[in-house]
Parts: C-alpha cells; sequence; structure tokens
C-alpha cells in the first residue's frame, strides 16, 4: 500500500472512530453505576446553573474515558476544549486553554498523569479558586498578576490514577473508575455498531467477536471493522460465525481473545526466563517494548484471566498458560514453541 493510501485509510479509520463513539450518556454501554452517579451531579449542576464538579476518570485503555469525558459537554450544553498530558509541558501551555474556557464550559486533558508537577501545581488554584498568577515582562520588569477564571470543569483521564499526586487527585470531588465489560455488554455495542456500519451480522457471530475483545470496546470496534472489510473480501458481505471466526483467526486473535503481542509475552517468559519470576525491564528489553506498553496494554487483561501472576520477584506464568499455549513446562527452550505459538 502507498503512504498516502495507508494515511487515507488512517483518515476513514479515524472519521468510523468518531462515527461508532456515543454521542450522548443514554448510547453507553454498560459501565450503568458510573452513569448514574455522573447523570446525577450534571443533572444537578444545569439545575442550579453552576460548572460541574471537576471528574477524574481511570481504568485501562478504550473503556470509554475519552467517549464520558465527550459526553457530558453534550449533556451540559457547554463548548470542550481537549488537551493531551504529553503536550503541556510548562505552565505556560495551560494559560491558553484556561484563559479561553468560557463559563462552565469543559476542559478534557487526556493521559493528565503525564503533566510534570510544574504544571500540575499551577492546575491547584485554577481549579480551587479559578485563578491563576501569570507573570507578565522579563528580568527585573516582570509582575505576576492575577488572573480570574470562568468557572469552568477540568475531567482528567488516567490510565495511571497511582501516578497522580495526592493533591492533585484530591481536588477532584468526582472521581469514577471504569471497569470492564461483560461478553453480553460487548455484544450489544458490536451489534449497534455493525447496524451504525450498516453490515449484517449473526447474532452468534456478534458474541464471538465480543468474547475475543478482553472485555474492552476499543478492541471489540476494531475487530468487528476488521472481520467486515474480511467478510466484504472473501464472503458476501454478511457477518456469518464462521467468517468471524476465519476473520479473527487470520489477524491472530486466539479464544480466549490474545492476540500476537500478548503470546508473545507469555512466551518470553516461558522461554527466556523458564517460567518466571520475570521483571517487567527485562520482558520488555526483551521484547524491544517500554515497560509502560506491556503494564497499560498488555499486563491488565493477562492479569485478570490469570495467565501470569506478578509475586514480589517478578511476573510469573500459571498453569493455565501452558494449557492455553498447549506446551509443557520445561519446554521453553525449543523452537518448537515458537513453531506452536506463531
Ligand atoms: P479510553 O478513553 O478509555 O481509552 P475511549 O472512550 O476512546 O476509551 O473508547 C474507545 C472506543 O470504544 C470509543 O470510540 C467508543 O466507540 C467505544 N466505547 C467505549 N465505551 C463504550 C460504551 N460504554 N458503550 C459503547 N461504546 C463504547
Amino acid at each position: 500500500m502507498t503512504r498516502e493510501a495507508i494515511l487515507q485509510s488512517s483518515a476513514k479509520e479515524k472519521e468510523e472512530d468518531r462515527a461508532l463513539r456515543p454521542q450522548r450518556m443514554s448510547e453507553m454501554v454498560g459501565q450503568q453505576d458510573v452513569y448514574e452517579r455522573l447523570m446525577i451531579a450534571v443533572d444537578a449542576a444545569r439545575k442550579r446553573n453552576e460548572s460541574l464538579g471537576h471528574i477524574l476518570f481511570d481504568g485501562p485503555p478504550g473503556l470509554g474515558k475519552t467517549t464520558f469525558a465527550l459526553c457530558i459537554p453534550r449533556e451540559l450544553g457547554v463548548s470542550v476544549q481537549l488537551a493531551s498530558g504529553p503536550g503541556l509541558k510548562a505552565p505556560k501551555d495551560l494559560v491558553p486553554y484556561l484563559t479561553n474556557a468560557v463559563d462552565r464550559s469543559v476542559l478534557f486533558i487526556d493521559e493528565i498523569h503525564r503533566i510534570p508537577r510544574a504544571v500540575e501545581e499551577y492546575l491547584y488554584t485554577a481549579m480551587e479558586d479559578f485563578r491563576i498568577d501569570l507573570v507578565l515582562g522579563e528580568g527585573i520588569n516582570a509582575r505576576t498578576h492575577n488572573l480570574w477564571l470562568k468557572p469552568f470543569t477540568l475531567i482528567g483521564a488516567t490510565t495511571r490514577a497511582g501516578m497522580l499526586s495526592g493533591p492533585l487527585r484530591d481536588r477532584f470531588p468526582i472521581r469514577e473508575h471504569l471497569s470492564f465489560y461483560s461478553v453480553e455488554e460487548l455484544t450489544e455495542i458490536v451489534q449497534r455498531n455493525a447496524r451504525k456500519l450498516e453490515v449484517k451480522i449473526e447474532a452468534k457471530a456478534a458474541r464471538e467477536i465480543a468474547a475475543r475483545s478482553r472485555s474492552t470496546p476499543r478492541i471489540a470496534n476494531n475487530q468487528l471493522r476488521w472481520v467486515r472489510d474480511y467478510a466484504d473480501s472473501r464472503a458476501d458481505g454478511e457477518i456469518t460465525l464462521a467468517v468471524a471466526r476465519a476473520a479473527l483467526e487470520m489477524a491472530g486473535v486466539d479464544d480466549l481473545g490474545l492476540g500476537r503481542q500478548d503470546r508473545s509475552y507469555l512466551a518470553t517468559i516461558v522461554r527466556v526466563f523458564g517460567g518466571g519470576p520475570a521483571g517487567l525491564d527485562a520482558i520488555a528489553h526483551t521484547m524491544n517494548l517500554e515497560p509502560d506498553t506491556l503494564e497499560d496494554e498488555v499486563e491488565p487483561f493477562l492479569l485478570r484471566t490469570e495467565l501470569v501472576v506478578r509475586t514480589p520477584r517478578g511476573r510469573v506464568v500459571t498453569a493455565k498458560t501452558y494449557q492455553h499455549l498447549n506446551i509443557q513446562p520445561g519446554q521453553g527452550a525449543a523452537g518448537e514453541l515458537q513453531r506452536k505459538l506463531f
């Protein structure tokens, strides 16, 4: 594929992503308790004509933090500004967002755990008193001005609530943890989105995609899109159970929903570290990946499904891993393992 075609397809994917993302809170599937608490807070703020309290969402990637954050301003009927933690390197990067915030509007900061301490501290008075200190001029002419902001709502999203300092966390009166989705909930999401994409899908096929989606809506959506492409190219466009299975198999997604990267992680512990214990950094180096990527994107599901356990001395694979990979403990070093897994 040419570079242009890749770019076009990624732009198309982004557009489809937007099309699949629920626009209103009532379109969100699951997370019922979070939904209800947020609706009460939104309703109360609307009735009192006040800005909504600051909200912190935490949880693994792809569970709906951004989606909730973008639905809230729509429910409130206010505007939203989007910022990302890694882009806010110094307080001056934050100033335009704060001064542009109109009354009761929302400022969404994704990956808020990645803002440096100085930016975090700058947020304290902005969040608490809607006030910031601006330094104007340089050297001996520098003057600090106190600037009042319009009351706004900060919504932060993080995959690492533990990396946020206590004082910042405490300034969010509403903190919500998003949890993983059931197969039923994901089946519902797959069926709704198949309708949005105007593709016919068998109920069993929707469930098969859901069951292999690692309890995560973003993965369910990505897999649905791939299965749809496969159905268009290799079948008559309808997603039957057989089509869904063949497509997912071709993408390297197994019946537990593990992808090549997950199996490679498990195989690395078995092959290189004799089943563990192995330290996160050592596994990451061997796989040529960032430890953060492993910890945020690979391990949560493997820990939850008990394929791996964390011990004080490192990660250890369980009997379930040997069973799932269909290998015997001690078989690690053989080239056989490589052949079986990939
Ligand atoms: P996060 O910000 O937690 O990484 P997102 O909010 O970007 O995750 O969600 C990823 C995708 O999953 C969204 O584009 C949306 O289509 C879908 N999604 C997430 N949560 C839900 C939900 N509760 N109901 C329906 N779709 C959802």
